[in-house]
């Protein structure tokens, strides 16, 4: 294993300043910057003295994950894979609206805990939170590779409201002014339903905003797509989104992944409306992305068909619904939605 000086990726700038006690909290604010700007070293601290430069690298690291492969899709996604100082991989991914609007998508947790059927991090398994630090890096590693990002979404591996405390950590760093000062409004936490979690982040903040992978409200189904239905049912993640648009006023999104033939029936349609009663809502509609390994009780999962896509869109707008439909980018380097656990080279080549 590599040496494991601390690295100072995940500290705040006041946290900052208080572990480096012999430095003057001005040092500490530059150092700050430079890390927010994502140097490679501390050489490169243009304006922090020589032996201070020196001295730091002898103690800390900056970073603690380094870049292990990079992917490149035609249509401007770039995907990344990251090898954690404990030899876990996770993935990141830059997506592109072609102009000059990039999101980065970042993982929360290496793996999952989850287990919803339709997901290929979901099939992987669970390995442990991620630090603040290694949050914070995936956003500097992407935007090294892609310039300037607008958006952040929370919705690479895992379960963001599980690891609620370093996911703070990490927003707080990457809001801060000081740093890469990204608007909180231009943030999204994406959860499978942890309601303790959504009940947290409306007493607690920060106030960025939310999506919801409900993906079915009718709780029989639900349950067998996403196991997580048990210990939050959907009664109970109604009422904690309610208490969460009362504290937090903002509109929430529901994302539905569309599997062909599975949840796009009249129950699903129904149970969607009532849903959203009471609720300041937009749906989001997500076609399934093909994951070879995944299959719903013995029966392999399809894409749902053009048709099939377009009649539920419609028919949720008949029952009153705001409806959007996610773009599908970064499907040749496996980096679209659901499709995050390994790289397989084949799929770059797509
Ligand atoms: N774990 C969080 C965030 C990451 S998943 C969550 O579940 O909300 C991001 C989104 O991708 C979720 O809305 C999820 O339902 C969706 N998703 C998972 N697998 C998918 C697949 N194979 N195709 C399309 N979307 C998928
Ligand atoms: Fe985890 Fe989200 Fe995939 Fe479900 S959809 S297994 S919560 S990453």
């Amino acid at each position: 294993m590599r040496d494991r000086k601390p690295a100072l990726s995940g500290l705040s700038l006041q946290d900052l300043q208080s572990a480096l006690k012999d430095v003057p909290p001005y040092r500490g604010r530059q150092i700050f910057q430079w890390i927010s700007r994502g140097v490679p070293s501390f050489q490169s601290m243009t304006d922090i003295p020589l032996s201070l430069r020196a001295s730091l690298d002898r103690q800390y690291s900056l970073y603690s994950s380094s870049i292990s492969a990079h992917l490149d899709d035609p249509d401007g996604t770039v995907k990344l894979q990251i090898l954690l100082y404990d030899q876990e991989r996770i993935e990141s991914v830059l997506l592109s609206d072609g102009a000059d609007r990039r999101t980065a998508c970042l993982s929360a947790q290496a793996g999952c805990p989850m287990a919803c059927v339709f997901c290929k991090t979901g099939t992987r398994g669970f390995s442990r939170n991620l630090t603040a630090g290694e949050i914070v890096e995936q956003f500097l590693y992407l935007r090294s590779f892609g310039g300037a990002i607008a958006n952040i979404v929370i919705m690479g591996m895992g379960e963001p409201l599980l690891n609620l405390p370093e996911l703070r950590k990490a927003l707080a760093i990457l809001t801060d002014p000081e740093g890469a000062g990204l608007s909180k409004r231009r943030i999204t936490i994406s959860t499978s339903g942890i309601v303790q979690g959504i009940r947290e982040l409306a007493d607690a903040g920060p106030d960025v905003r939310l999506a919801v992978s409900l993906t079915t409200a009718d709780p029989e189904l639900r349950e067998r797509l996403m196991p997580v239905t048990k210990a939050n049912p959907l009664s109970e993640l109604k009422d904690a989104l309610l208490y969460y648009q009362r504290r937090q006023g903002q509109r929430i999104t529901l994302e539905t992944v569309l599997l062909g033939g599975v949840n796009t029936r009249e129950k699903d349609l129904q149970s969607l409306a009532q849903f959203t009663q009471g609720l300041e809502a937009i749906v989001n509609v997500i076609p399934w992305n093909p994951v070879e390994e995944v299959s719903f009780e013995g029966k392999p999962l399809r894409e749902p068909f053009r048709n099939e896509i377009e009649r539920f869109k419609g028919a949720l707008e008949k029952l009153g619904l705001k409806v959007t439909q996610r773009f599908r980018k970064g499907r040749c380097v496996a980096g679209a939605c659901g499709q995050l656990a390994d790289f397989r080279g084949g799929e770059s080549a797509g």
